[in-house]
């Protein structure tokens, strides 16, 4: 009898991985039903072998799209070396990768971990420290204060300052001391740092939330109240950074600077998670041996890897490559406003598409996009968050927005 396992993957059907999934693996996402085999540039293959454009980019993990040659043959040539040490000993990646990223990103300082949340709960864990040792706040009075509709990742702590619900319901109790302001309002964030405030959390664009940009002066008014107040602000550009918006960091289009930033996602070059803490010397140089660390964090591999990311973006190549297909990208999206979309917002290769009322859904316009050979995901009932790898063609991009203008022209 031949089992599903002996079967070459071409010859068994998507149904059968996906019904494997569903099975075997929690249910904690929804996937579209594609199943992929192999991945090349702006393009995926699924098992029976038909090609998709990649329009997600794995929600910015992969700016530099499947399989770069450079990223593969960095991981290729640390593999044939050494993966991991441990913080126990010093390898001779580390050190490297966290110079060349500090000098990428104009900052002093490096702490490598592995996924975004880790980045962030490092952030939060110095921020705190940085209060009661630097700044001075009474022990155990410390805030962080956040922005609505924020996302940030999803351990305990992280949700417990989300507005989600869905992210929150039954993830309880949660941990206290952080304060929730509407997003680009600075008139609630003037009147929620205090002298307890050890720091600000914004993403400088909001992913998740549908790609929200905040009003112009709303960032770099955040930074003039951090400064006023003797707090930090801490960027969490683990999905708006390294390119995706023109620049290294989204916040460089303000001309603001944060004393802290969160980096992810594409800094593993969508071959392994890397993340980091980036910025000031005297903020993360609260952290003294034992206080805090991971297993995997800043291990030669990530670091072989992340340094093969940061040598892509010196050129440059990458940031100008969001700037002119981002212009490409937004002109002829705003082109559909009035066609079956009602708004459009982002910056660089990045974009919100809300889908008019009326029409379909984000989740039936993904899966009519998917049967048009494009992918890409529904953020909320009525957004599309379009985020293809930096590397796509000017014509796959067209591609790929005349199928939306197709999808979401139709009525539902
Ligand atoms: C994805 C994301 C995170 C969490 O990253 P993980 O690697 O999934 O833990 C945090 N912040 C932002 C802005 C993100 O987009």
């Amino acid at each position: 009898m031949t089992t599903f396992a002996d079967k070459p993957a071409r010859t068994a059907s998507s149904a059968d991985f996906i019904a494997l999934d569903e099975r075997w693996s929690t249910h904690n996402y929804h996937p579209l039903p594609v199943v992929i085999a192999e991945g090349e540039g702006a393009w995926v293959t699924d098992v029976q072998g038909e090609r998709y454009l990649d329009f997600l980019s794995g929600y910015s993990a992969l700016n530099f799209g499947h399989r770069h040659h450079e990223l593969v043959s960095a991981a290729v040539e640390q593999l044939g070396r050494v993966t991991l040490t441990s913080r126990a000993f010093h390898h001779d990646q580390l050190g490297l990768f966290c110079r060349e990223l500090a000098e990428l990103t104009g900052t002093e300082l490096v702490l490598p971990m592995n996924s975004g949340a880790e980045a962030v709960e490092s952030a939060l864990k110095v921020a705190r420290k940085w209060a009661y040792r630097v700044k001075g706040v009474p022990e155990g009075q410390a805030q962080i204060v956040v922005a609505d509709s924020n996302f940030h990742g999803r351990t305990t702590t992280i949700v417990s300052f989300s507005t989600d619900d869905t992210a929150r319901a039954d993830f309880g109790p949660f941990t206290p001391g952080f304060v929730v302001v509407p997003y680009g309002d600075a008139a609630a964030l003037a009147e929620a740092v205090t002298d307890r405030t050890a720091a600000v959390l914004l993403e400088p664009i909001q992913g998740e939330a549908g790609v929200v940009v905040p009003p112009d002066g709303y960032l770099a008014e955040a930074r003039r109240l951090c400064d006023e107040a003797g707090a930090l602000l801490i960027a969490d550009e683990i999905q708006s950074g390294l390119a995706r918006t023109g620049t290294v960091f989204a916040l460089d289009h303000e001309r603001v600077t944060a004393d802290l930033y969160t980096l992810g996602k594409a800094l593993g070059g969508g071959i392994v998670p890397v993340s980091a803490v980036v910025g000031r010397a005297d903020v993360l140089g609260v952290l003294k041996p034992g206080e805090h660390g991971s297993t995997f964090g800043g291990n030669p591999l990530a670091c072989a890897v992340g340094r093969a990311v940061v040598r892509l973006l010196s050129t440059g190549e990458f940031q100008q490559r969001s700037t002119s297909l981002g212009a490409h990208l937004h002109t002829r999206l705003s082109e559909l406003v009035g066609h079956g979309v009602s708004a459009v917002r982002g910056r660089g290769l990045w974009a919100g598409v809300d889908l008019a009322s009326g029409g379909p859904t984000g989740r039936e316009a993904s899966e009519a996009l998917r049967a048009r050979g494009v992918l890409c995901k529904e953020t909320h009932g009525h957004t599309l968050r379009l985020a293809p790898p930096l590397v796509i063609e000017e014509s796959d991009l067209d591609r790929g927005i005349d199928a939306l203008a197709e999808v979401a022209g139709r009525p539902a």
